[in-house]
């Protein structure tokens, strides 16, 4: 006898490819059992059911079962194609890059709910208006990196301990701040601002996080100090935000 077992989930598609004649071998982040790899059936072909809801993006609720080393797509339905996201270049590379972090950053099968949330939170953020697309995936890096490991300590000094109210150095050795008195090495010197913005990025929630209002230059040192930490602690780099940042030059 064989029997199936079925997982019903939230998820949000987030890579595709075509596999064999008619399928597509995806991957998805999903709220029950983390980031996974499915196949759906079919899902090339224009009038298959299983085509709108493996498209990029598309959050939706699935109904899998598991075969021998893959997971198969018996149904879903869809929660938010999030299709708009494709309409404006700046929300679409941002919305890429988010996925391409989960598809780097988060190991297959592994299983965190508060993730989830934030990633679908982000996404539902970009995909109005009311937003500082910068500054909203900033806050999702700095959540990506605690829930992986690399979380950025604000509130005391990472090197002594010591409760700090602003520090002007990140250790990116020692994951966050460095006060007066401890050694400057391994890290970043950034603004008070800049480290004040980071705290309130990686301490607020992320549907308040448009009370803060930052210049430019305060912004691109935010913006190094994640990208160090993404790029020297993850086996890729991502490669979405790229584009973004020649189109801007
Ligand atoms: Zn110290």
């Amino acid at each position: 006898m064989i029997v199936l077992s079925l997982v019903k989930t939230k998820g949000v598609i987030i890579k595709s490819i075509d596999y064999k004649e008619n399928d597509k071998l995806i991957w998805a982040y999903t709220e029950e059992v983390g980031k996974i790899t499915f196949i759906a059936r079919g899902a090339k072909k224009s009038k298959s059911k299983n085509l709108s809801i493996t498209l990029p993006l598309c959050f939706g609720e699935y109904v899998f079962f598991k075969g021998k080393n893959l997971y198969n797509l018996q149904e879903g339905k869809i929660l938010n194609s999030f299709q708009g996201l494709l309409n404006n270049l700046d929300k679409l590379t941002y919305s890429s890059y988010i996925c391409e972090l989960i598809d780097i950053c988060v190991q297959e099968g592994e299983i965190n709910k508060l993730l989830f949330r934030d990633f679908i939170t982000c996404l539902y953020l970009l995909n109005t208006d009311a937003m500082d697309y910068e500054l909203l995936v900033r806050a999702f890096e700095l959540r990506l990196l605690k829930a992986t490991g690399y979380g950025l300590q604000f509130d005391n000094c990472s090197l002594c301990k010591k409760k700090i109210a602003t520090a002007e150095y990140i250790s990116l050795s020692h994951y966050g701040g460095v006060c007066i008195e401890c050694k400057k090495e391994h890290g970043l010197h950034v603004s008070k601002a800049a480290y004040n913005a980071l705290r309130f990025l990686n301490n607020t929630p992320m549907d308040k996080i448009y009370r803060l209002n930052i210049t430019t230059e305060i912004k691109k040192q935010i913006e190094r100090v994640t990208t160090f930490i993404i790029n020297s602690n993850y086996s890729k780099k991502p490669k979405s935000l790229e584009m973004l940042n020649y189109i801007k030059e």
